[in-house]
């Protein structure tokens, strides 16, 4: 058995990411990860711009300690501009967004002025370069805007449009294989006899693989029969990574470990993790192999933990730090066993304090405990009791 650690770094270690890529419309762009980093291909705003409705002034031209009159000679809504330079004694009005024209160093704010006619009044007491936004201000022309790795967000895709991008450079979609196994799972849809489940693995992964962005290859179920187990396995086996679940403890009928040994490589397959210790990672044809535990808790917790980082890292994304924290613990719990340990928990909310608490019963079948959760609690190796108030790491539960 190794550590969640090692578990961790060996998944990491043996993952190399996708290098085909390719140019993909940049509405399409949501989630995927950026091939080349994108460079400001001009300085954004790409003019000094007011940043208020009012009127522009030649900073020179105002008095200090008393109201200055100047002239109106032009009026510039946002999109206009002046290609003449402002004389002295000149004004113009201006609305938020617009250009400012040359020679114009102060921006006054609307509500400040008195306007008659075609003059205006401006009090003393205004500031150089005031209400003035720079050029390059939010980029310098040149400079890198996205990261290569960096996998986009709806922000992200706005600062692509506004660098007036129509396409971008994407690593390639994963495809991943999904499969479940066992001889009492059935289909949601069939009548459930004594002794049987509904497959709940294979709906719950499909989510998780669906939000991360991946293209899912879903092998459906099969049952604890070694001959067909190993041709479907075979039809995953081209996929960029292929996961199981169940079929990889000790039992009789776990042959999902003895065909990966037979046919691919087994790297390790027991973890000192709860829930989830028994695993089966690996290789399989040009598949990354990832063997979950059947049990519905199990499966998410590894697939969270060990399984999601490692796509990340196979679809050329930065692979940043797991979302954890401290947080003060509500209620009371104990544990005895000595691997490291994921309990459900739910972090609450009121007013600006936050704390976590346990989601109750935490049976690795118990599907409802990982439902209610937002936040995985993780309690280090060894016995652990907590009580109100004491502080606990916490990491965050998100698939995407
Ligand atoms: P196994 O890892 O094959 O020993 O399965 C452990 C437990 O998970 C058993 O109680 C199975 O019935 C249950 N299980 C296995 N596969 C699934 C599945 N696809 N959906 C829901 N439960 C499952
Ligand atoms: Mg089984």
């Amino acid at each position: 058995m190794i550590s969640f650690e090692e578990a961790g770094r060996r998944v990491l270690d043996g993952i190399t990411p996708v290098s085909e890529s390719a140019e993909v419309a940049v509405t399409e762009a949501l989630g995927r990860v950026l091939a080349h980093s994108i460079l400001a291909p001009f300085a954004v705003p790409n003019h000094d711009n007011s940043a208020m409705d009012g009127y522009g002034v030649r900073f020179q031209d105002l008095a200090h300690e008393e109201k200055t009159t100047l002239t109106v000679v032009a009026d510039l809504p946002a999109g206009s501009r002046l290609s003449t330079p402002l004389g002295q004694g000149e004004a113009v009005r201006i609305m938020t967004g617009a250009p400012i024209p040359e020679g114009c160093d102060c921006v006054v704010m609307q509500e400040e002025v008195e306007r008659q006619g075609n003059l205006v009044t401006i009090p003393p007491g205004q500031k150089s370069r005031a209400h003035i936004r720079p050029a390059g201000e939010d980029l310098a022309q040149g400079s890198v805007v996205l990261e290569r790795g960096r996998r986009l967000g709806p922000a992200d895709l706005g600062l692509l449009a506004s660098l007036g991008l129509t396409t971008v450079p994407l690593f390639r979609r994963l495809r991943v294989a999904l499969l479940s196994t066992g001889n009492e799972v059935i289909v949601p849809g069939d009548p459930l006899a004594p002794g049987q489940v509904y497959d709940s693995n294979r709906t719950a992964l499909r989510g998780a693989l669906t939000a991360l962005g991946v293209e899912v290859i879903d092998l459906g179920l099969v049952g604890d029969d070694r001959r067909e187990l190993a041709a479907r396995l075979d039809e995953g086996s081209d996929a960029d990574a292929l996961i199981t679940t169940g079929g990889v403890s000790v039992g009789d009928h776990d042959l999902v470990k003895e065909i990966l040994a037979e046919s691919g490589a087994i790297h390790f397959w027991k973890v000192a993790m709860k829930p989830g210790k028994p695993q089966a990672y690996g290789r399989l044809g040009r598949a990354h192999f990832f063997g979950l535990p059947g049990n519905p808790v199990s499966g998410l917790v590894v697939y969270l933990t060990l399984v999601k980082p490692a796509l990340l890292k196979l679809m050329g994304a930065i692979v940043e730090p797991p979302r954890r924290c401290r947080l003060p613990f509500r209620g009371h719990l104990r544990k005895k066993h000595g691997r490291l340990d994921f309990t459900r928990g739910r972090v609450l909310f009121a007013g600006e304090e936050a704390w976590v608490e346990s989601t109750g019963p935490q049976g690795s079948g118990i599907l409802s405990s990982l439902s209610r959760a937002n936040a995985l609690i993780i309690l280090p190796e060894g016995p652990v009791e907590l009580n109100d108030g004491d502080t606990v790491t916490i990491q965050w539960i998100d698939y995407d």
